[in-house]
């Protein structure tokens, strides 16, 4: 099994090595200079000019998905991937957290390389490199850790982890459920098909704005340790897909109005999201961009600027808001879970039969099942709410007065009027 998952892991590599990329710089470090970071998520080539151009056909990761696809239309939900996925989910589940402690053990003794000034642009991560060995194999170490491999070139292992093989995973994995309920029940309802199919987009998006990554605090600010190996690897990709694994064994129609509704709900959040996730990443690429260029702005001691109109003029992580948004819309479609499986035969009122017989009804079960499929609206919650004060705190010490100074101008945090 883990060999099959380390296979998985190479693909992504081969794919990240041999698609048509581009090269993007990377923030300015604090040691000065740039890191180039090969981007091909979408295999988009950028003009000499700077115009971006985007195949029509996504190839990168939808590589992998196209055999899902192409093996779907051959063998419907029977196709060998879905079928694996579902009969070996928790040895999948345990080789990709080996994967993510074996990747932060080896950064955390790849970063014992680094050599202050040293020309190759490493650093250390602020808060990584406390001499508390526990502490800073679980935080990361090094900043930006980076390897040469055979055939690959040179790898960011942490731009890779953000948004590769975790990110496709989850996708994968949702249509494995998608699969599963086709075989449990003979259709697929309206709500798998929503949280799925939404999910995929939101994965489309941070592969086709690759680049914008290169601004967030992942790449920025925090080293790559356990953490974010975990996140990456042994978390997203599972936790994130419980509500298609819940609407695998119950099939919970949304109807017409519920799913219009969530469809509005999500794009809110979503247009959130990236509206101001782009905007701050064009201004720290190129204040002067036409798009930008008309923000108002604190010039920093620092050097750089704070743009304090605009979406980061309305709060200080309004990009929170947008994904917790989506984040609400993702486990909605679950509605009010919780199910009993009984044998056969039961004829119990308001059950529903799946293909070997047995029957699912909500039964006494109802409502309890929302502790795991809104588990991920409450735990984004508390993981933006925490992010954006381990944010304000580390732009306290950045930008010092400057930065009470933005406060003073955007006083809220993530909700407008309200937080
Ligand atoms: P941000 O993208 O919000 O980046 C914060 C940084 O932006 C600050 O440290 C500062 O860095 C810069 N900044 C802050 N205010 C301003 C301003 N007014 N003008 C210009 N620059 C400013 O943080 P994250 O990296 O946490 O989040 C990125 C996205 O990823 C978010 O949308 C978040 O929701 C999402 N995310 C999703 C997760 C998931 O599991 N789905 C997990 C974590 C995040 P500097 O000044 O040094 O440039």
């Amino acid at each position: 099994m883990t060999f099959h998952v380390v296979g998985y892991y190479l693909v992504n590599l081969l794919l990240y090595a041999f698609l048509p990329a581009t090269e993007v710089e990377g923030v300015k470090l604090t040691s000065g200079g740039r890191l180039k970071y090969k981007l091909n998520g979408t295999s988009s080539w950028y003009l000499a000019a700077g115009t971006r151009l985007t195949t029509a056909v996504f190839v990168g990761c939808m590589a992998i998905l196209a055999v899902a696809v192409g093996g779907t239309l051959k063998k419907g939900a029977d196709f060998v991937l879905w079928t694996y996925i579902d009969d070996n989910y928790l040895h999948i589940v345990s080789a990709n957290i080996m994967v993510a402690f074996a990747l932060a053990t080896f950064v955390y003794i790849h970063s014992f390389g680094y050599k202050p000034g040293n020309p190759e642009s490493r650093e250390l991560a602020p808060g990584g490199a406390t001499g508390n060995m526990i502490y800073d194999w679980f935080i990361g170490r090094e900043l930006n850790p980076r390897v040469t491999l055979p055939i690959i070139g040179e790898l960011d292992i942490k731009e890779f982890c953000e948004l590769r093989p975790g990110l496709l995973g989850w996708s994968l994995i949702n249509f494995a459920w998608v699969a599963k309920q086709y075989r449990n029940y003979g259709f697929v309802t309206d709500s798998i098909v929503f949280v799925s199919g939404v999910q995929f987009l939101y994965m489309v998006d941070g592969w086709y704005n690759e680049a914008a990554v290169l601004t967030t605090m992942d790449l920025t600010t925090d080293g790559f340790g356990f953490m974010l190996a975990f996140g990456d690897l042994g978390w997203l990709p599972f936790v994130y897909t419980t509500t298609a694994r819940y609407l695998s064994i119950y099939p919970h129609s949304l109807g017409p109005i519920g799913s219009v509704g969530l469809l509005v709900l999500l794009s809110t959040g979503l247009y959130i999201f990236r509206a101001s996730n782009s905007q701050k990443d064009t201004f720290r690429r190129n204040p002067d961009d036409p798009s930008v260029a008309h923000l108002e702005c604190i010039q920093t001691k620092r050097g750089t600027k704070l743009l304090v109109t605009g979406w980061w003029g309305v709060a200080r992580h309004i990009n929170y808001l947008g994904d917790w948004i989506q984040a609400t819309s993702y486990c909605l479609p679950s509605g009010m879970a919780g199910y009993l499986i009984l044998a056969a035969g039961t004829e119990a009122e308001g059950s529903v039969k799946m293909a070997d017989g047995r029957e699912v009804v909500q039964g006494a079960a109802k409502g309890w099942g929302m502790v795991f499929t809104f588990f991920y609206m409450v735990y984004m919650g508390v993981l933006l709410f925490h992010r954006d004060l381990r944010d304000d705190e580390m732009c306290f010490l950045k930008y010092g007065d400057d930065w009470l100074e933005y406060k003073r101008r955007v006083k809220y945090r993530i909700i407008p009027y309200i937080y």
